[in-house]
């Protein structure tokens, strides 16, 4: 690590963006060849692991050998090779060189959170991915000198039984020393101590991320999170604790809130008493009508907002674009704990409307056809990164530095065009297949889009969906969709029914709409929760040891989740039933 620490320096440090911009140029315009030596590399490198000895490679590092030996693998597949490595095993399992740190998965699709395997490679690989990001973003909207606003937290770090370090990827990345060099390179300097981003509390971390926020209001030149929703969280909760921090600025004092002592003694170097900073943000905030354009309100400087905003983090950009005005919310990257797979280099495009590049030096990809034939959902042979067909759906492949080949992310994407020869994709959803009964079958994107569409009434009445999800109900016969929602304000039961009704309507698969015709499915319900019920499962993955910077609420939830099942179950006050199709 500190001879890969000092190299990985160099290169952050000198990096110098013209020449970013030609190495993607010309990366992307021989995707194929570069494709092909970076599975060479991954192969050579790892050769010597008994994962690949046993498939029989023998040395052979081209990709019809690698497509012919080796399976294809879901995470089920790997996982006796991964718990031997995290029960202390250190023989060369699935790389060449042992591994000591992994990355605790979010978990929030299944439940369940995976150990995925990492090494200072997918750091560089982090470090490639920021720097194509940053350099188009910056062509765009420069930023000179200035810091940010970062929302970020790290997960606890814990020792597996066998002494290997497990975080989230998230906290990989941000405990490694190269981090901070490539956000100084980068111009994104968090305004936080270190001890901010590191502190075991998030509500104290993040109390004390405003705090700073605030004394350098002048300086911040752009706000960011990893995912979207830990924006919105953060500008809701300055909401509520807004008269405080003001309190805090005026009297140069800490909140008693803030417990921990590392960061009392942090936050007790920048904390000086300043009434006039006070009473500016205090006019500020009480000018504000519903806490429309808070952001540049707040941060005169800031040229934009930035996270991952597509996904299923799409429902929060209208809050987001609430809180910022006029100022342009950009999306950033695509990846996973798994590893990076592409760029935005086209940031002014809204994020409803963004793609990203697939960087074929990061990892190995394969894109698995996803077809409908005569309803059947087939999949198809994987085809390589250059022979994807524009307007065609793909599951995700991949194989990465740090011992996974050939692995199913379990991600649908769409391609919708291609940068020289490296495809530009749009990312459609989690799991292609997410709520279905019978023959019906509706994605995390078609769940997403009926949302919008029904929450449409709500936002007539100046109400709006804080944050929902959804669930099977087979325990009755016809089973049927059930939607959760979080609401601001007091809907009334009027207002409620029709939006249940039109939520039902909005799902269009043609196997969903005639099961419900013929009451195959039952009418959809929709369950409204108590405020903070979210926020309890929010609470809960915290607890689990999943980083608030990589928490994604679970949009379907598995009857095997059942804590989160159970959260959701307690904290239900209203129900209703759909007369769509009666
Ligand atoms: P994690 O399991 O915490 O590593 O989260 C990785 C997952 O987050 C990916 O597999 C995607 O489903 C989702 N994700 C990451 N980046 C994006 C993006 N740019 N757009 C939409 N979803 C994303």
């Amino acid at each position: 690590m500190v001879e890969g620490g000092v190299k990985m320096k160099e290169i952050i440090e000198k990096f110098d963006l013209e020449k970013v911009i030609e190495e993607f140029e010309s990366l992307t315009q021989d995707a194929e060849n570069v494709q092909k030596e970076t599975l060479k590399r991954i192969l050579e490198g790892n050769a010597s692991a008994e994962y690949l000895q046993s498939l029989g490679l023998n040395g052979r590092t081209d990709p019809e050998s690698f497509k012919a030996c080796v399976p294809l693998v879901t995470y089920k597949d790997l996982e006796p090779y991964i718990n031997r490595i995290v029960d202390g095993d250190f023989s060369p399992i699935l790389t060449g060189k042992p591994i000591t740190d992994v990355s605790l998965s979010s978990g929030t699709s299944q439940g369940k959170q995976k150990y995925i395997p990492w090494n200072d490679e997918l750091f560089e690989t982090t470090v490639k991915i920021y720097q194509t990001s940053f350099v188009f973003r910056n062509k765009e909207f420069p930023i000179q000198n200035g810091k940010a606003l970062s929302f970020i937290y790290s997960s606890k770090l814990s020792q597996t039984k066998g002494g290997v370090t497990a975080g989230t990827a998230t906290t990989n990345v941000f405990r490694n020393p190269g981090f901070k060099h490539a956000m100084n390179a980068f111009k994104s300097d968090s305004v936080s101590p270190d001890e901010v981003i590191f502190s075991p509390d998030f509500h104290q971390s993040l109390y004390c991320h405003l705090l700073c926020g605030l004394f350098f209001r002048e300086e911040v030149s752009l706000i960011s999170s990893t995912f979207a929703h830990s924006l919105v969280y953060a500008f809701r909760t300055f909401e509520q604790v807004w008269e405080e921090l003001v309190f805090d600025i005026r009297e140069g004092v800490l909140s008693n809130r803030v417990t921990h002592p590392s960061i009392r003694t942090a936050m007790s170097k920048l904390l000086k008493p300043n009434p006039e900073l006070a009473n500016l943000i205090h006019k500020k905030c009480i000018g504000l009508s519903d806490w429309y354009g808070l952001i540049p309100e707040l941060f005169p400087n800031v040229k934009y907002v930035l996270g991952i905003m597509t996904g299923s983090m799409e429902h929060y950009l209208k809050k987001l674009r609430h809180y910022a005005g006029e100022v342009p919310l950009l999306t950033s990257e695509y990846g996973a704990s798994e590893g990076w797979i592409a760029s935005n280099v086209n940031p002014k495009v809204a994020p409803e409307f963004a793609t990203y590049v697939v960087l074929p030096q990061i990892a190995y990809f394969e894109f698995i056809p996803l077809k409908q034939l005569d309803g059947t959902k087939v999949e198809l042979e994987p085809v390589g990164l250059t022979h994807v067909k524009i307007g065609e759906d793909y599951e995700i492949v991949l194989t990465n530095p740090a011992g996974l080949y050939r692995y199913r992310l379990g991600d649908a994407v769409k391609v919708i065009g291609f940068h020289k020869s490296a495809p530009e994709i749009k990312f459609l959803c989690r799991s292609n297949l997410m709520l279905t009964i019978n023959i019906d079958k509706n994605t995390e994107n078609d769940l997403q889009i009926s949302v919008e569409t029904s929450s449409k009434m709500l936002a007539e009445e100046k109400m709006e969906v804080i944050d929902y999800t959804s669930y099977i109900d087979l325990s009755n016969d016809p089973g049927h969709y059930v939607i959760f929602w979080e609401i601001s304000g007091e809907a009334s039961d009027a207002v409620l029914y029709e939006c249940c009704t039109c939520l039902d309507k909005s799902f269009v698969d043609a196997g969903y709409v005639s099961s419900r015709k013929v009451k195959g499915i039952g009418a959809l319900e929709l369950r409204l929760v108590r405020k903070g019920t979210f926020q309890k499962i929010l609470e809960h993955y915290v607890g689990l040891g999943v980083a608030v910077s990589q928490f994604k609420t679970p949009r379907c939830v598995a009857p095997t989740n059942t804590k989160v099942l159970q959260i959701l179950l307690e904290n239900v006050v209203e129900n209703y039933f759909s007369s769509a199709y009666n």
